[in-house]
């Protein structure tokens, strides 16, 4: 579709247990498409080794956060174990007035905030073939601690529980095919006519 004819771009809101994969999806999306931005959140949490600031997030204090909080600066945030994670607003709203669409990597009630303030935002919940696969993702990522993996696990399985509250539920057997599978969802959705008005007229017209 042609960006021109749609009026503002879409929100994509992405959730899943850490650990399925949900970054590197992103990242093998955004190299199928030309037109998705990968919103860059704020959080209090360290930077695992390689992650640079301003890139995979704005590593910032917690004083700092809450100072972003105040100002009305974050669309939505949450605490997820034990460091708060926050959307910028200004930067998503200025992309999506430009036809830009942008894919939020999410919590759980982050995706059903998002969802209340854009109705018209798409949700996917992408799920692990197994929460045995699950496990063996996140220790084979190798940056976290036994404790930190086993509070994530914990986590991972009340998540789960809530895939159908989101539109869209993707098994992420293997990242290029999940892609592919997202990235139909994502056509699909740029096609629906209620994105498109005065797609008629346009055309008549020209
Ligand atoms: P991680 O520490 O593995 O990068 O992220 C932990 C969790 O925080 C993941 O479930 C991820 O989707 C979520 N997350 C990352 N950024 C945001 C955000 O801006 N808002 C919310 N609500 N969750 C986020």
């Amino acid at each position: 579709m042609e960006i021109g004819l749609r009026a503002k771009g879409i929100l994509f809101c992405l959730s899943g247990p850490s650990g399925v994969g949900k970054g590197t999806v992103i990242r093998a999306l955004r190299q199928l498409d030309g037109n998705l931005d990968h919103s860059v959140s704020v959080t209090t949490r360290p930077p695992r080794p390689g992650e640079r600031d301003g890139v995979e997030y704005y590593f910032r204090s917690r004083q700092d956060f809450e100072a972003m909080l105040a100002a009305g600066e974050i669309l939505e945030h949450d605490e997820y174990c034990g460091h708060y994670y926050g959307t910028p607003l200004g930067p998503l709203q200025e992309k999506t007035a430009q036809g830009r669409d942008i894919i939020l990597d999410i919590t759980v009630p982050g995706s059903l905030v998002t969802l209340e303030r854009f109705p018209e935002a798409v949700s996917i919940f992408l799920l692990p073939p197994s929460l045995s696969e699950l496990r063996r993702r996140l220790e084979g990522r190798g940056t976290e601690t036994a404790a930190v993996i086993q509070a994530r696990l914990d986590v991972a399985r009340k998540e789960i529980l809530e895939a159908p509250r989101f539109t869209y539920n993707v098994v992420n057997h293997e990242v290029g095919r999940c892609a592919e599978q997202i990235r139909a969802i994502m056509e699909a959705e740029r096609s629906r006519s209620e994105r498109l008005t005065g797609i008629a007229e346009l055309i008549m017209n020209r």
